[in-house]
């Protein structure tokens, strides 16, 4: 393996380099793929698909980097994420430009990402903290017991493109905070930003070995997945791979937290504020041009307020400004891909098959002075129920679904008869209604008059049913418990 440079060298060197043994290194293979700008199409980058050889090398790394790593005090290991957290604010207005060229959202959701990423390296700098344990003085006469956190070895991230960089900060500074080390293999479709960060924490002085970098595809998740010194998996990404991960992981007896996909139903009252809930339903469907986990998909109005809601999202869907992302104007941006256009706007014919009615139609959406971008404009389509596949699957773009139920209970079991449970929100002024819906919604992340749910470092993000398969969830809490072993200690002197 040849070393490239002593930089990430981002949105310049083709392809990218692997970071491995704390050095940037060009992967083994030929084979890479382009990274492309969504409103463009300009070429920004090219991303090796690295071998399983590169894995082998980036686990290796790791593993080596293991023991003086975890011997390292907590406080000490900690101090490189203060290092790397002033870096990053410095560096967030840099960050966020970079991103929104390769990923396409707006400059402020993007800013907005950055941070929620810096908010995970501050939480997890509180790991001296976060990582005790517990002691009982004489559980028996003259027999002490405390509990033990300890860091397990080699850990791997798989990540998703639509917040390349803050779920792989969900993960990867808890992990090398609480004394493991750690592989990452980003999203290959917008792998540049987060490369930057990565050189961030170098020059923070993470040691070398302690966090490597493989890009690639599946053949490099796979092989990650496989090897047998990797103790546990971090994976993001749409349910269907994370299934297979679980699955695949949990074979080999690795701990594995698996985040997928979602069908988020916004559920809106009669009493509701209007105007406080068409805005929140607006921003939540539409903001990231659909492509958030968090993102609502169903809106379901119950009694009265169905023709009110339904009427105000159209007024809004109609007013969202799409454009580049680093327009200054533009609150909607391109989705990733031309293929992901095409499977939307499929989506969206299917729903019309179905039976939906087009109230708008985002397909074939122009944009002008931007004429290869991958736009689909706003869309509501009405009458969209479970039946449909446009009311049951995730889209992930820029659709809102709306059904009218009868009464709040009919419109939880609407969504149950979804498979997913990531997140859901009620809009209501009652504190009765917004209690009720808590207890029976048996959804992970609950919004009341909330669009986007999204919790905060130090709460657990994940959701339940076909959207998580784990049981400790990303950030929090869970998040320590995820990547520690806690051992109990008997003694008697
Ligand atoms: P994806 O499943 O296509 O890819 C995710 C990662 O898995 C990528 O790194 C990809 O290279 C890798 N991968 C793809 N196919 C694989 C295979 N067969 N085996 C092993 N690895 C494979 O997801 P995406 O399109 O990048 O991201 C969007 C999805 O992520 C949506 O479904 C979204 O809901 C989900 N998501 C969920 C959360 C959450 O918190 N639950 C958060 C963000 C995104």
């Amino acid at each position: 393996m040849t070393t490239v440079t002593d930089k990430a060298s981002t949105l310049t060197s083709t392809p990218i380099p692997n970071f491995i043994g704390g050095e940037w290194v060009a992967a083994s293979g030929n084979d890479a793929l382009d990274v492309m700008d969504p409103g463009t199409h300009e070429v920004l980058g090219q991303v090796p698909l690295s071998t399983v050889a590169d894995v082998d090398a980036a686990v290796a790394a790791a593993r080596e980097a293991f023991p003086a790593w975890r011997a390292t005090p907590a406080a000490e290991r900690v101090r490189v994420l203060f290092r790397l957290q002033a870096l990053l604010k410095e560096h967030q207005d840099e960050l966020a430009r970079m991103l929104s060229r390769e990923h396409g959202k707006n400059f402020k959701e993007c800013h907005g990402e950055v941070q929620r990423g810096i908010e995970n390296v501050e939480h997890a700098c509180g790991i001296p903290s976060l990582m005790m344990g517990d002691t009982l003085e004489d559980v028996a006469r003259g027999i002490d017991c405390e509990t033990i956190r300890q860091p397990i070895g080699v850990f791997a991230g798989i990540t998703p493109y639509n917040f390349p960089v803050m779920i792989p900060l969900w993960f990867w500074p808890y992990a090398v905070a609480t004394g493991n080390t750690f592989v990452l293999k980003p999203s290959e479709q917008d792998p540049l930003t987060h490369q930057k960060i990565v050189e961030l924490a170098r020059e923070a002085g993470l040691p070398e070995g302690v966090l490597n970098v493989v890009h690639g595809d599946k053949t490099v998740s796979s092989a990650l997945i496989e090897h047998p010194d990797v103790v546990g998996i971090s994976f993001v990404g749409s349910s269907e791979i994370a299934r297979i991960i679980y699955r695949d992981g949990a074979a080999r007896g690795k701990r594995v937290q698996a985040l997928g996909g979602a069908k988020n139903h916004m559920i809106v009252l009669p009493d509701a504020d209007l105007e406080l809930t068409a805005d929140a339903i607006i921003n939540s469907v539409y903001g990231s041009a659909g492509q958030r986990c968090l993102a609502g998909s169903q809106i379901v109005g119950v009694g009265e307020a169905y023709d009110q809601i339904r009427d105000r999202i159209v007024e809004g869907a109609s007013t969202v400004r799409v454009g580049y992302g680093l327009d200054p104007d533009t609150f909607m941006g391109p989705v990733i891909s031309a293929p992901h256009r095409e499977r939307v706007e499929g989506y969206i014919e299917a729903g019309e098959k179905e039976g939906a009615r087009v109230l708008i139609d985002g397909r074939g959406f122009k944009v002008d002075g931007y004429p290869k971008g991958n736009w689909v404009g706003p869309t509501v389509l009405e009458g969209v129920g479970p039946e449909q596949s446009v009311g049951r699957e995730e889209i992930f773009g820029p659709v809102a679904g709306l059904t009218r139920a009868e009464t709040v209970e009919d419109a939880i079991e609407l969504m149950h008869r979804v498979e997913y449970g990531n997140a859901t929100s009620i809009f209501t002024t009652s504190g009765r209604a917004a209690r009720e819906f808590r207890y029976h919604a048996g959804i992970s992340m609950i919004g009341i008059n909330i669009g986007v749910a999204a919790p905060m470092a130090f709460f657990p993000f994940g959701g339940s049913r076909a959207s998580f398969y784990g049981d400790l969830r990303a950030q929090g809490k869970d998040a320590i418990a995820f990547y520690t072993d806690q051992r109990v200690v008997m003694s008697r002197w």
